[in-house]
């Protein structure tokens, strides 16, 4: 095969022992890679029901035909496995030159099983996995653990590492390279922590197999070419996404104080313009000629990279307009390894029930030492109160109790996202439907449905949040590529087949990679859920936060708006119609045979009552 390397690494840390395991031309096209990938293994190797911090739980590294290979914006793997923090499928992606090594390496993805007895790390070499002790670095920061990984292996490495937070198992620890890069929201890294790995270092000397090397290099060529000519390139160069912070206020969907509403009055402080005042340089992933990591030297002097989500969530969601404070919480969670979405998200919660009464001596809203000292006590679970939002939302307000439930802001357990849906439906329904709870990256429609209409619960909605998860969740997903170059500067879909046919030899037209592969994708993910949730499955775990119904914005423009509930099911149930789901929210038979899983629809039919 070209494109493909066709070896899969599995790691037994129980056993100390790896082995190559071969996959052939009709895995790699029915499943592409990346996500395609880490569904497919995850549903055929985990029993339903295990613990997701348990050694049965796996840890699944993959990357897709494009990665390791010169491109735009390519060089990204994702991280899977079950979620300790939803108890559903969870993943996320992240550039990092990790992925350009595990496929130098000779690999596209990598099994980890087991749990080891004591603290180690993995390091790969060109299809040979090695297991080496982790004494003196567990326990360091992020930073500081590829620091020392890269001083013992060389510079020319890739790193993949957990912090404090992965290794005490904070329910939304994630996977973090390179001092910014973070990826796998829903706990990932609380995963590796419980495999006691801390982290995975790849070195690869090889070139990946190329059908067609000079056509490669020259589409390559024209392509990051066509990227440079757009229009909006060079303000992107300054601000990134940061520039969304600006946007997301004049049009009432900046989180603000734990979602309550949608403006922020210190916006100014902490948007695109304040961000290129402190900025110092920027960072990116692997092959990227439009990099967004914009890092600022922060309050206390140390440097943080920047982007949209992290400094709505650090800062006007917990009402904090102090962008070098914002940064400096930005860089504790990316040296601890916690999630700066969810963090930010967690943080509000707390100030709200200390608001509310709920939690005594707990946080004001913008007190920015006193985020600092939480969020060490959520990293090393510390004290009670560090401990309880060390689980995330959904299960601290579940121990709290009282009304917690009401601005407990998750969907299916993750934490929202940094847009505010008061009065953005279709919004809603992308992160509804996202496949691994509340997040924006499969189906950010939000841009278009302000420019189109934001007030309606229509078919065209539907339609647009079907279409983005198709080329955000299914196609970028498995290739593995970031979105970034055709939703933020029309990059066209086209270059992708082109680059494909390049490198694989294959052409693989784009509607089969949205279509077909694509829902296969979605559709399995959906049945992983399914499966573990069984008889306690309903089409209320697609539904948003309570508090976007019932609790009105007070300020602003949109003053008064709240989302219907009854038009909202509504629109769900179009959604489930036109992905060939059941009004529960379950892939019929029919569905799932179409997509080439009949294999899958036999086995739910243990679990559930399935639709033909
Ligand atoms: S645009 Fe940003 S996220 Fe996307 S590949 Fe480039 S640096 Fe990475």
């Amino acid at each position: 095969m070209y494109g493909w390397n066709g070896k899969i690494l599995r790691i037994d840390l129980t056993n100390n022992k790896s082995t190559i395991q071969i996959y052939d031309s009709n895995f790699a096209l029915t499943y592409m890679g990346g996500r395609g990938f880490t569904t497919k293994i995850l549903w055929d190797e985990l029993a339903p029901g295990i613990d997701p911090l348990s050694p049965q739980n796996k840890l699944i590294v993959a990357a897709g035909p494009l990665t390791g290979l010169p491109g735009p914006s390519l060089g990204k793997l994702v991280v899977a496995a079950k979620s300790p923090l939803t108890g559903g499928y969870g993943d996320g992606n992240l550039g990092t030159m990790a992925a350009v090594h595990m496929r130098k390496a000779g690999l596209d993805a990598l099994i980890i099983e087991g749990k080891a007895q004591k603290p180690i790390y993995i390091y790969v070499e060109d299809e040979k996995g090695y297991i080496l002790s982790a004494d003196g670095i567990w326990g360091e920061t992020t930073f500081e653990t590829e620091k020392r990984l890269k001083k013992a292996h060389g510079k020319n490495v890739g790193v993949l590492t957990i912090g404090p937070s992965g290794e005490n198992m904070v329910k939304y620890a994630t996977v973090v390279s390179q001092e910014g890069r973070a990826g796998g929201r829903p706990g990932m890294g609380a995963v590796m922590g419980s495999k006691k790995l801390k982290a995975i270092v790849f070195k690869g000397t090889r070139a990946v197999p190329l059908a067609d090397a000079e056509g490669y290099k020259k589409l390559v060529n024209e392509a990051y070419d066509d990227i440079k000519s757009r229009d909006y390139y060079g303000f992107w160069i300054r601000q990134g996404t940061m520039a969304t912070i600006e946007w997301c206020n004049e049009n009432s969907v900046l989180p603000t104080n734990n979602f309550r509403e949608g403006i922020f009055e210190f916006h100014r402080l902490i948007d695109g313009y304040a961000l290129e005042a402190m900025k110092i340089k920027r960072r990116g992933c692997p092959y990227c000629n439009m990099m967004c990591g914009n890092v600022v030297l922060d309050s206390e002097g140390g440097e943080s990279e920047l982007d949209y989500e992290n400094v709505a969530m650090l800062g006007s969601n917990i009402g904090l307009g102090h962008l070098g404070k914002v940064s400096v919480l930005n860089r504790m969670a990316d040296e601890l390894g916690i999630d700066t979405i969810s963090l930010g998200n967690t943080l509000a919660f707390a100030m709200e029930a200390t608001e509310k009464g709920l939690i005594k001596d707990g946080i004001e809203w913008g007190d920015y030492q006193k985020a600092k000292t939480l969020i060490q006590e959520i990293a090393y679970r510390k004290g009670e109160l560090g401990n309880l939002l060390a689980e995330g939302v959904k299960t601290a307000s579940q121990k709290l109790g009282g009304n917690s439930y009401r601005w407990a802001m998750h969907i299916k357990g993750l934490e929202v996202s940094a847009y505010d849906c008061h009065m953005v439906p279709g919004m809603a329904l992308a992160f509804a439907t996202s496949s691994i709870g509340a997040h924006h990256k499969e189906a950010w429609v939000i841009a278009w449905e302000i420019k189109t209409d934001r007030t309606g619960y229509t078919e065209a909605k539907v339609d647009k949040v079907i279409e983005f998860q198709r080329i955000r969740g299914g196609m970028f997903e498995s290739l593995v590529s970031c979105r970034l170059p055709w939703i933020e500067l029309g990059f066209e879909l086209g270059w992708y087949p082109r680059l494909l046919k390049a490198a694989t030899g294959i052409e693989i037209p784009l509607e089969k990679l949205l279509y077909t592969l694509a829902d296969r994708i979605y559709a399995l993910i959906r049945a992983f859920w399914i499966r573990e949730q069984a008889q306690n499955w309903s089409r209320q775990m697609d539904h948003p936060p309570i508090r976007w119904f019932q609790e009105p914005l007070t300020k602003g423009p949109y003053k008064g708006a709240v989302l219907d509930k009854a038009k909202f099911d509504t629109l769900l149930d179009m959604y489930y119609t036109k992905r060939g789901w059941d009004r529960r929210g379950i892939p019929t038979k029919m569905t799932l045979e179409k997509l080439g899983l009949a294999d899958v629809a036999q086995q739910l039919s243990n679990h559930v009552t399935l639709t033909p």
